[in-house]
């Protein structure tokens, strides 16, 4: 895993081959509890950590018996919806008498807006949630455990730079504010996503707790395996044209209790991550350092590359007490994401 976190015992790391230095010694914005300072830095200073953590002689901890935190303190969190192939598979089973794709899906990215203050780090454990359930045969909601808990294989981004209330991002700006990426597993409730989605979106079916990696890679990494986007169609308005280079192949693997369950990858999105944050500052939204952004589900078009549990069981089967996930990345250019790893405890009480 490579990228920068942030250590329980204090400071800022670096994790790359295998090991994590502590930066603590660096300096001022190194000494911090999260990476906020730095995500704020800009591209500038962004370039100049990478090149001073990886000469920093710190002390070094194998990668496995590091102790990192959540990396930064999570601002806004939105939540795409720009895999094709999962807005496909998933309106088929949530809207089965129509067609799947809802007609602004391909004219805009998708999203909802989620809860900052339940993003946690690769590590922590994740508690059942309760809430309302009604199944279509019910004649009313009962409230009590989900019996549906899936996860959701998504690649999000970090805007490091902000920007004033009124402005609006071009896609081209995008490098210039998102300071890297991180693996984001959205858990989702789906029998409470379904009862309560409709008309405003998710809600409680998935605020209660959204993990990340606790290493974030820095964007600048990821040159290597940028790739063009797939095609179109229909062409894209004016504000969401362009940023098609950069589609990011990154081969996906969800695990399921050491097992591999799936395997996709990043460059199937339809839209790509300066698409999401061009719409996402298109009505003149301000960004603020730490925003996290997510693409959504990735899932592939072939079996076996589903992001989610609901796509690749068919709704036959979800997650169970004691279940661990853990989702991984690697880009074509070698370099591996931070893992997210997380442990379904039953509800308690
Ligand atoms: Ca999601």
């Amino acid at each position: 895993m490579t990228g920068f976190g942030a250590l329980e015992s204090g400071g800022l790391a670096w994790c790359e081959d295998g090991e994590v230095v502590d930066l603590s010694g660096l300096g001022d914005m190194f000494a911090r509890p999260t990476l906020n300072e730095l995500l704020a830095a800009g591209p500038a200073g962004w370039k100049d950590a990478i090149a001073a953590a990886r000469a920093h002689d710190g002390r070094r901890t194998p990668e496995r018996e590091a102790r990192a935190r959540l990396p930064f303190e999570v601002a806004d969190y939105v939540d795409f919806y720009s895999s094709l192939e999962h807005a496909t598979n998933l309106g088929r089973m949530f809207r089965p008498d129509q067609e799947p794709l809802l007609p602004n899906w391909r004219w805009l990215p998708v999203a909802y807006h989620g809860r900052a203050g339940s993003v946690v780090a690769s590590g922590t454990d994740v508690v059942r949630p309760r809430g309302q359930r009604k199944a279509p045969d019910d004649d009313a909601p009962t409230f009590g455990p989900s019996r549906r808990l899936d996860f959701e294989l998504e690649l999000g981004f970090v805007v490091g730079v902000p920007t004033k209330l009124g402005d609006a991002l071009p896609v081209e700006a995008f490098a210039d504010h998102v300071f890297g990426v991180v693996l984001v597993n959205d858990w989702s409730a789906r029998d409470i996503q379904a009862w309560e989605y409709v008309p405003l979106g998710p809600n409680l079916g998935k605020s209660f707790q959204t993990s990340i990696s606790a290493w974030v890679t820095p964007l600048a990494l990821l040159e290597g395996a940028r790739v063009e986007a797939p095609l179109q169609e229909p062409p894209p308005l004016p504000y969401l044209a362009g940023g098609r280079d950069w589609g990011l192949d990154v081969a996906l693997e969800v695990e399921l209790n050491g097992e591999t369950l799936s395997r996709g990858n990043a460059r199937t999105l339809y839209w790509t991550l300066p698409q999401q944050l061009a719409h996402a500052t298109s009505n003149g939204a301000p960004l603020r350092t730490g925003d996290l952004m997510a693409s959504g589900t990735i899932s592939g078009s072939e079996p076996g590359s589903e992001g989610s549990m609901i796509e690749r069981f068919r709704g036959e089967r979800f997650l169970e007490d004691g279940d661990e996930v853990v989702l991984r990345g690697r880009a074509a250019n070698g370099v591996e994401l931070g893992e997210v790893r997380g442990r379904v405890l039953p509800v308690c009480g």
